[in-house]
């Protein structure tokens, strides 16, 4: 294993971008914009903020560096920080939402493109980055798209930015053409094995199950090696990894195997122990999901395993929002999947389904993000930094127009704009939040109603994963403790019951353990609500508690929440306000079977599994959604109009350009 023997120096020169570092420095020297491509694992990340800072491009500005993932950052932070042999945050650090580490002495900073995005809000010309490079910039993130349009004017408007667009592979020619003819793209050589790539025969039934087969088959095939299976989400991650474990613990003669998940929500102690080499050099079998198709590179890998899915966030019109579903990859995706046995030595690839499936149910690329889902946070911001005619904004693909008006919808329902489509006041300081637009309204609704100290800690918890532990073996003791802080009527206040139970016992991290609660969680949205205290102060928003009064926030939480209202139809079963759809209540739920069925609820989150099932969820009155009146009951009239109208505009618009032609 080379990277046991071999130092870090020695590390960094062996990868492909080494070879060429001094022509691409004379490049990104001579030009403002540079397009760079390379291989997966050639370096582009990790090499090319330091080289940049090793040319003395740190000394009038930082190196920003975006990822459209938060796994990536903080790994990519941590790897880059351990070369340069100093402490993550000194030099070397990183942000992420409700997580900054960085310090004054920063130079070289990852962040996710939605930090960067930000950013721009306070700081529209970036003024203290002297080189920006957008990483993975082929993933084509909402963020990154969004980042594209803006930093093309800021490096028209400043010409001592460095912008450097990195992607792994395609696209090249269309990122030049978007920052004008001249952009060079300078090509990493890259340095790849063959790959055999095998397909089923017939499309398999369960991929969860081949992929296990297939998996133990490869491991007690004689050849070394480690394996990597991309899986879509966490379930399916754990799944596979206690089965292959599991199904290995039956097999007497079976050699050990450590089988390692990854997947954003997975502690970060955990993360970086797939890049380590396992005890006693045993084969690795690492279970992703996307994050190592091109984000995270890991060395040793000559099988993978690619069922042909991944999770992703597409808008759903029957519901009216955003919704996250297991879809086929791409055939690029598939390429890039495959490539991943390469790296080390010829590898091989299994993919779990037919030639035919490949050619006729996956699509040649992934659809950029921004045009499949909503764009209300991006209208938000668009609409802070002046951007007023988004129909204008140079998009390198423009959002179909019918997403902008379910976006801008969306907005005007929240009170962010008027019926001119302009920020109002309210949509102005939701804009100051890293919330989705509703939990922003909650925050600001609070502070007029006197419940902001709970809301406050209610959204925080909503920012970080869940709380509940349920321990193999131990979930009956496990789930009659959580029922313990279950309030009948709501989620929402089933939560602020926990967080506001541990602040009575000081924030104690035994509490936590012996009430199956994560403290790094809670500890986290203790963090998380800091921040937004934070904001709401500068906002000379309200800091007040409602004190016994929990039907005042429940109020509050209607009054952001009411675009999903349901009205109760059945035993656990409702019925959505805006689009007739039957939504159940989520068996975690504490309104599940507890005989207790108010005729309205909201809900945090819709998630489709089987069916349409509520996530986190709160009793309302009847008489809060009509005080809301115009706001909902005449909703679908205003809305009408408010579409229409945005209609008319775009017609006008395109008849001046027709006239302009
Ligand atoms: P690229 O961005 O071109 O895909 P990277 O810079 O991410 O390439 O990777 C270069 C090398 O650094 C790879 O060999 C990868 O395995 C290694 N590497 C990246 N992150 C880590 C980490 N956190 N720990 C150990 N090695 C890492
Ligand atoms: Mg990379």
């Amino acid at each position: 294993d080379f990277a046991l023997e071999k130092s870090i120096k020695e590390q960094r020169e062996y990868l492909p971008v080494f070879a060429v570092r001094q022509s691409m420095l004379n490049v990104i020297r001579d030009n403002n914009v540079v397009i760079i491509v390379g291989e997966t694992g050639s370096g582009k990340t990790t090499q090319l903020t330091q080289y940049l800072y090793e040319s003395g491009y740190g000394d009038h500005g930082t190196i920003g560096c975006t990822q459209p993932r938060r796994v990536a950052a903080m790994s990519v932070a941590a790897r880059v920080a351990e070369e340069m042999g100093v402490p993550l945050g000194n030099e070397c650090g990183y942000a992420i939402r409700f997580e900054d580490k960085t310090s004054d002495k920063t130079v070289i900073k990852y962040m996710t493109d939605g930090i960067l995005l930000r950013e721009c809000l306070s700081d529209p010309d970036l003024d203290h980055y002297s080189v920006i490079i957008m990483d993975e910039a082929h993933e084509r993130s909402v963020n990154t798209d969004v980042l594209f349009g803006l930093l093309r004017e800021v490096v028209a408007r400043r010409s001592d930015l460095k912008l450097i667009v990195t992607s792994a592979t395609m696209d090249a020619e269309k990122f030049a053409d978007f920052f004008g003819g001249n952009t060079p793209v300078f090509r990493i050589p890259g340095r790849t094995f063959k790959v055999d790539t095998f397909h089923r025969n017939a499309p398999v039934e369960d991929y969860v199950d081949e992929a296990i087969k297939q998996a133990i088959q490869i491991h007690l095939g004689a050849v070394d090696g480690d394996i990597l299976i991309f899986m879509p989400g966490q379930e399916d991650i754990e799944v596979t990894s206690a089965l292959i474990t599991e199904k290995l613990n039956g097999l007497d003669s079976a050699p050990p195997l450590a089988v390692l998940p990854i997947y954003s929500q997975l502690p970060s102690e955990k993360q970086s122990k797939i890049f380590q080499r396992a005890p006693g050099g045993i084969r690795k079998c690492i279970v992703a999901t996307n994050i190592a198709e091109t984000s995270l590179t890991v060395d040793g890998i000559f099988f993978v395993i690619d069922p042909g899915f991944c999770k992703m966030k597409v808008f759903n019109s029957k519901v009216g929002m955003d919704a996250l579903q297991v879809y086929p990859i791409s055939q690029a995706s598939a390429n890039q999947r495959s490539g991943r046995a390469g790296r080390t030595g010829p590898g091989q690839c299994f993919r779990l389904y037919t030639t035919r499936q490949f050619k006729d149910e996956m699509l040649v690329t992934t659809v950029p993000e921004i045009q499949r889902t909503n764009l209300a946070n991006v209208v938000l911001l668009l609409k802070s930094l002046q951007v007023d005619d988004l129909l204008k904004f140079h998009f390198m693909d423009p959002p179909p127009q019918e997403n902008m008006m379910n976006s801008m919808y969306t907005l005007w329902t929240l009170g962010a704009l008027d019926n001119a489509g302009n920020l109002t006041d309210m949509g102005r300081q939701m804009a100051d939040f890293p919330l989705d637009p509703s939990l922003s309204k909650m925050l600001i609704v609070a502070a007029e109603m006197g419940c902001s100290e709970e809301i406050l800690s209610i959204v925080s918890m909503l920012s970080v994963p869940s709380i509940f532990i349920r321990p193999k073996g131990r979930e009956e003791e496990a789930d009659s403790r959580k029922e313990k802080f279950q309030v009948s009527e709501s989620d929402h206040l089933s939560l602020l019951n926990v967080y506001n139970e541990w602040k009575k016992k000081k924030y104690s991290s035994r509490w936590c353990k012996d009430n199956f609660i994560q403290a790094k969680a809670m500890t986290r949205a203790r963090e998380v609500r800091g921040q937004l205290q934070e904001i709401m102060e500068s906002n000379k928003l309200a800091l007040v508690s409602s004190g016994t009064d929990w039907d005042i926030v429940r109020k509050c939480i209607c009054s952001a929440y009411f675009p999903n209202a349901t009205r109760l139809k059945g035993i656990g079963e409702y019925v959505s306000l805006r689009t007739g759809i039957p939504c159940f209540l989520h068996p975690t739920s504490s309104l599940f079977g507890m005989g207790y069925t108010p005729d309205y609820v909201v809900y945090h989150e819709l998630i489709m599994t089987t069916k349409e099932y509520m996530q986190c969820v709160t009793a309302v009155e009847g008489v809060w959604l009509a005080e809301l009146g115009p706001m909902f009951y005449s909703l679908k009239e205003q809305a009408l109009t408010f579409n229409e109208r945005m209609r008319e505009t775009v017609r006008a618009n395109e008849s001046m350009e027709d006239q302009l032609r």
